[in-house]
């Protein structure tokens, strides 16, 4: 409780930085350029040598310092990582709507910190799977204090700011999709068409996971990658009760995002359909940085309604909402650029 009071008097969104470790596909002389100074896990360094333009034996030293809430280095466990968000997760037990990002370039960590790698064990399984398993648990214990709780999940994908169902297969039938907000109540939104859920165990949910992911996976072959180009969201609804207490209920929505690639795509090379999808990926996050720097700033004007992914949180972003950003960062020299980017970004939102 304390913890979150604290967590409460910053009115900006929370960002952790997490950077991947070096793979073994990664080229071997692509030497690091991210740093920890000052011990402090909280500041990062992006540092990187090059050639001046002045004379070819001057070098250029670019340094960049950034610090956020918490800076993971490589050798991070999905385990610590979990830990440091695990009190934000339990909050929205207590009512608050929780939203959880990753943002980045393709290959940075994003799907590997929200899911977890594609062979998926214990402990490594991603954040998805960690939150929903303390959620179940802790609805466990609170059943003695009278609390009952239905869980209601759903996963969609947003590509090209049109919205597919991940639990659906689509060769079976396309499905149009529309945000809907009910005339009696103002506050929920929902998606038309899309499939809700019931979910009780941490298994339901892995295969859930399992599922999107297979279905993410059958367009890329039929569309060429789109999954680097989409929003992936997973929601899940939580409606308590209790009766012991006058029957008092507790609604919230814990959503785990993971963003579509944050990388700068040529626009000068993209024609068609692939200059429609460019636009409509740098629109969509460029609208997200907007409605949170809006949120921080407390603007009487949110831009909810720019883009379909900030269009469905709204509900769960500001207000009684709890937000927590992850900027994965991949750690080989030619990702400077994009780290940079990445990195700038996340401390406009922070
Ligand atoms: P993104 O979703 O941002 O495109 P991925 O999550 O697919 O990136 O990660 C790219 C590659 O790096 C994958 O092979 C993934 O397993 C690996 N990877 C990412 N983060 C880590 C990590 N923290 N530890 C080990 N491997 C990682
Ligand atoms: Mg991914």
């Amino acid at each position: 409780k304390l913890h979150n009071q604290i967590l409460e008097l910053k009115g900006n969104i929370r960002v952790f930085c997490r950077v991947r470790p070096l793979l073994p596909s990664d080229h071997a002389d692509n030497i690091q350029h991210v740093q920890f100074p000052n011990n402090d896990e909280k500041s990062i360094l992006l540092a990187r040598t090059e050639e001046s333009h002045i004379g070819r034996d001057s070098k250029d030293h670019l340094k960049y310092m950034f610090s956020f809430d918490r800076v993971f280095p490589p050798c991070s466990s999905q385990q610590e990582v979990f830990e440091e968000i695990s009190l934000l997760v339990q909050s929205a037990l207590d009512g608050y709507n929780v939203c959880i990002f990753a943002y980045g370039q393709t290959g940075s960590g994003k799907t590997y910190t929200m899911e977890g790698p594609d062979q998926l064990q214990d402990d490594t399984m991603g954040m998805i799977p960690r939150a929903v398993h303390q959620v179940f648990n802790s609805a466990e214990e609170l059943k003695d204090q009278g609390w009952t709780y239905k869980f209601t999940a759903s996963f969609l994908e947003i590509y090209n700011e049109t919205i597919r169902d991940l639990l659906v297969n689509k060769t079976v039938k396309k499905m149009e999709h529309e945000i809907k907000r009910p005339a009696s109540n103002s506050t929920a939104v929902y998606v038309s068409n899309l499939k809700y859920l019931n979910v009780e165990t941490v298994e339901e949910v892995l295969s859930l996971i399992k599922v999107a992911k297979q279905n993410r996976a059958t367009a890329r072959t039929m569309m060429n990658d789109q999954s680097s180009r989409s929003h992936s969201v997973f929601q899940l609804k939580i409606e308590g009760v209790n009766e012991v207490r006058n029957n008092i209920t507790c609604n919230s929505t814990l959503s785990l995002i993971d963003l579509a690639g944050s990388e700068r795509i040529d626009k000068s090379q993209s024609q068609g359909d692939r200059l429609k999808e460019t636009k409509a990926i740098n629109c969509s996050l460029s609208n997200l940085g907007s409605v949170f720097i809006a949120l921080a700033n407390k603007d009487n004007f949110v831009p909810y309604r720019n883009s379909k992914l900030t269009f469905l949180l709204q509900n769960c972003l500001g207000g009684n909402s709890k937000t927590l950003m992850f900027v994965n960062i991949s750690p080989e020299n030619d990702s400077f650029g994009e780290s940079l980017n990445s990195l700038r970004f996340a401390s406009k939102v922070n």
